[in-house]
């Protein structure tokens, strides 16, 4: 057994762990260890208290993988509901689909009583609304939000404004290896911007006959590389965990324009072995490994450099107020 979850992890790596040292399946793990974090308001990319859109409004996206029936179920862009990953957990159970976004998302899970909440916890209404007030003109604000956004998307790619997501691996006593996601994405987005937390085979895939990965970060990086898929193919061609990690990595050396960032690659292998890479990273991240005993515990991603100036172009010192520091 194992458990591999990003720092984001914290408050539902115990019940995880727990759950599967008992003997629950893997999809159950995930989905339990999952749900406390998008129910805590003080998780800031993730669930309730997750950072809005650039129109104020909490858009979250989730998705479950059973690697053993390779079903997935995934929900984008999803307002106004506690638990994303339940609806995804739902979608798996009750419909021929994969991939629900927007008013079908809340559509179905209004339709399965689905807790509803409001999203968008004070602190983040406040933050929103110092960006309105310092960033629009006073014809924007007027027109407002009858205005072009896309000029204002650049504040998307601000740090300070929130950018992560939770993401579980599992395999469980049987030998069924599951991936879970769930995010706000990223502060400031732009309206119906899907990540890709919800996008299997991108942010997350598994399967139990070779292992599993998840990503956080820059979605759009992972998007275009088809991250989480190709690695599970590498280990299907037989690389070793660490090596399709690598490999992944080295594909995102192949993208060009666009927004090129940090994303942070977790895996796990069939025999109990994984793998996390901060690309582009700073060498601060963690992540969160539970190994089948004891208790989970912190461990530090291998830091990979694939583009010299990537950290440059997104300023670890930008705010959320500083329009000009992200134009580029
Ligand atoms: N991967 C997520 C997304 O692109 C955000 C993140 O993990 O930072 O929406």
């Amino acid at each position: 057994m194992i458990l591999v979850t990003n720092n984001e992890g914290t408050l539902g790596v115990p019940t995880s762990a727990r759950m599967l040292a008992d003997g629950a399946g893997a999809l159950d793990a995930i989905e339990a260890g999952i749900r406390p974090i998008e129910a805590d308001p003080s998780v800031r990319t993730v669930g309730r208290g997750g950072w809005p859109n650039i129109l104020g409004e909490v858009e979250l996206d989730a998705c479950l993988m059973d690697g053993t029936t390779l079903r997935t179920g995934a929900v984008g862009a999803l307002k106004g509901f506690l638990h994303p990953v339940s609806v995804a957990r739902e979608m798996m159970r009750r419909l021929p689909h994969e991939l629900l976004v927007g008013e079908g998302a809340a559509r179905f899970a209004a339709e399965i009583g689905a807790e509803t909440t409001d999203n968008l916890i004070p602190d983040s209404k406040r933050a929103w609304q110092a960006w309105f007030d310092a960033e629009l003109s006073p014809e924007e604000k007027r027109l407002w939000p009858n205005v072009a956004l896309a000029p204002l998307c650049r504040h998307a790619i601000d740090p300070e404004i929130g950018r992560d997501t939770t993401v579980f691996l599992a395999q469980d006593a049987s030998g069924a290896i599951c991936s879970g996601t769930s995010t706000s994405g990223w502060g400031w987005k732009y309206p119906g911007r899907l990540g890709d937390s919800p996008i299997i085979g991108a942010g997350s895939y598994a399967d139990t006959r070779y292992g599993a990965a998840a990503c956080t970060g820059a979605g759009e990086m992972t998007i275009r590389c088809g991250t989480a898929r190709s690695i599970v193919l590498y280990m299907k061609k037989g690389a070793t965990v660490a090596d399709a990690v690598h490999e992944a990595a080295e594909d995102m050396r192949a993208l060009q324009g666009g927004l090129i960032s940090r994303v942070t690659i977790h895996a796990i292998d069939t025999r109990g072995n994984h793998k996390v890479v901060a690309v582009n990273g700073d060498g601060s991240n963690v992540y969160w490994l539970w190994e089948g005993a004891g208790a989970p515990r912190r461990c530090p991603a291998e830091a990979v450099a694939i583009s010299d100036d990537a950290i440059g172009r997104v300023s670890p010192t930008a705010r959320y107020t500083a329009r000009a520091s992200n134009q580029s």
